[in-house]
């Protein structure tokens, strides 16, 4: 058994409640995240020993509390179909939770039946394995269990649950559900875990909300940067789906974006495009209002001044954002430094990219491999400006080159691959698909042989492409 530690338990009741119900269900591996079991050194065990480690209810399992505003809606919320089982202290010394997802009904279930279905969390599987691929921070899929259950959504389907590893599963819906208690004392308690656990150097810092709010925005401005520069759509960015540590969690209605176009939304929920690709720097800025909202007593005594303290460090969000993404941008045209040059010029090519609707990935992808190809024609006027600066700017292009495929995929989670690997996987009972798309991606800059099927979109694919929650 790997030694777990509980110290989410410290924390006051009120954060959780405790399960004393055993998983009943018949498990059986289905997917093993072997790569990720060695890095962690989880893999001392064989593998079935250390999943019935990790079902057996110990100490006991817990459901989280929270809230979280959806789709601008305020709602008190918890793990409705998980349990954190503790958490695992990697050789590295950080503190890994070990949850799993889709573990049966809690306290927090609602009208729920506190399960999840085989398709969606294969879904989670591809999208956060790919996410970490490709250096994103994210929740990790150590495995998924099938659980021979039927469970009912639109059609009957199989069940499943997902092993989660996380830095954390504190949530700015966490912080709102604290705040909601009016307990200062409680709030305070989760705030210096929190610091303890994701910010330990501002520990001694004097004005620790301060310092803790602006960590929180700075690691969001950066996450959300690197899913703009990568075509990532989160597609659910509710305050519960935010977290303190920086890493993407709950992976839902999400997806790459393939044709260049801020207003791409595929999420079937979303009907009003909250969280389409162009929004979710905006979002998240909202989100984090929430949770300064939470923190305002702690920022001062004085409510006008704790108020104009947050709006300066929320400002501070826009220009920390612009800077990520600047920065990442700038090295997909082969720039490692930035400059108003290479700024006007991105725009530029963001904006061609829009008008002609071109592939996001392919457009970077043919630079980078200087491919003549009829998807470059519209932008030819743009390659000769942008070669111009890298010679104004002394850089090689051979040099150049040598940035961009680091940061240019070649292989992304494409639509319609991933939604073929689920379909072969869950309907037809075949993981050969599946298994592809989890090898490929776990290589995304490699240009082998594999990397061909991932360039090709089949046209018009997206137009009436729609994703789904899971719920
Ligand atoms: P999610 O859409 O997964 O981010 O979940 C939003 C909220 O709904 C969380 O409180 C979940 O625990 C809850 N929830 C989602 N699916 C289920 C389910 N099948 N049964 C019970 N609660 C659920
Ligand atoms: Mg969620």
């Amino acid at each position: 058994m790997p030694k777990l530690l509980q110290t989410y338990r410290q924390l006051p009741s009120c954060f959780y409640e405790a399960l004393n119900n055993k998983i009943d269900y018949d498990v059986n591996p289905y997917l093993f995240n072997q790569a990720l079991a060695h890095k962690l050194e989880l893999d001392q065990e064989n593998k079935p020993e250390l999943i019935n480690d990790l079902l057996e209810n110990h100490y006991p399992h817990i459901a989280q509390a929270y809230a979280g505003h959806q789709f601008g809606n305020f709602s008190m919320l918890g793990d409705g179909r998980a349990r954190l089982i503790g958490e695992y202290q990697s050789p590295g010394e950080k503190l890994y939770d070990i949850q799993l997802k889709g573990s049966g009904r809690t306290s927090f279930s609602k009208r729920g039946d506190g399960k999840a279905t085989l398709s969606a969390m294969l879904r989670e599987y591809i999208y956060s394995e790919a996410l970490a691929a490709l250096q994103i921070p994210t929740t990790r899929s150590l495995a998924i269990l099938s659980t021979s259950e039927k469970i009912y959504r639109q059609t009957e389907e199989e069940g499943a649950i997902l092993i989660r590893i996380a830095s954390s599963h504190i949530r700015v819906g966490t912080f709102e559900y604290a705040a909601a208690l009016q307990d200062k004392e409680v709030l305070t308690e989760l705030m210096d875990y929190s610091i303890k656990r994701h910010y330990p150097h501002i520990e001694m810092n004097e004005k620790r909300a301060y310092a803790f709010l602006k960590s929180v925005i700075d690691s969001q401005a950066k996450l959300i940067s690197e899913w703009s520069s990568i075509g990532f759509i989160h597609g659910v960015m509710n305050t519960d789906n935010m977290t303190i540590s920086g890493e993407t969690i709950d992976f839902g209605p999400c997806a790459f974006m393939n044709r260049y176009d801020l207003d791409t939304c595929f999420s079937s929920i979303d009907v009003n495009g909250r969280y389409a690709f162009g929004s979710q720097p905006s979002m998240a800025k909202w989100n984090l209002f929430r949770l300064a909202e939470c923190l305002l007593p702690f920022l001062s005594t004085n409510e006008e001044t704790a108020i104009k303290i947050v709006e300066q460090l929320l400002n501070d969000f826009d220009r920390r954002y612009e800077q990520y993404w600047l920065t990442n941008m700038s090295k997909k045209i082969g720039f490692q430094t930035t400059s108003y040059d290479v700024k006007i010029l991105i725009e530029e090519l963001l904006s061609l990219m829009q008008q002609h609707q071109l592939d996001y990935h392919n457009t970077f992808y043919s630079l980078t491999y200087q491919l003549s190809c009829e998807l470059l024609q519209p932008i030819t006027i743009w390659i000769e400006r942008w070669h111009k600066l890298l010679k104004a700017q002394d850089l090689e292009y051979t040099m150049a080159q040598k940035i961009m495929k680091q940061v240019n995929p070649v292989v992304i989670p494409r639509n319609h691959i991933v939604e073929e690997a689920i379909y072969h996987a869950t309907v037809k009972n075949n993981q050969l698909f599946l298994k592809q798309l989890l090898e490929d991606i776990k290589s995304p800059y490699a240009a082998n042989k594999s990397a061909i099927n991932y360039i090709d979109v089949p046209l018009g694919h997206d137009d009436n492409y729609q994703t789904f929650c899971g719920t």
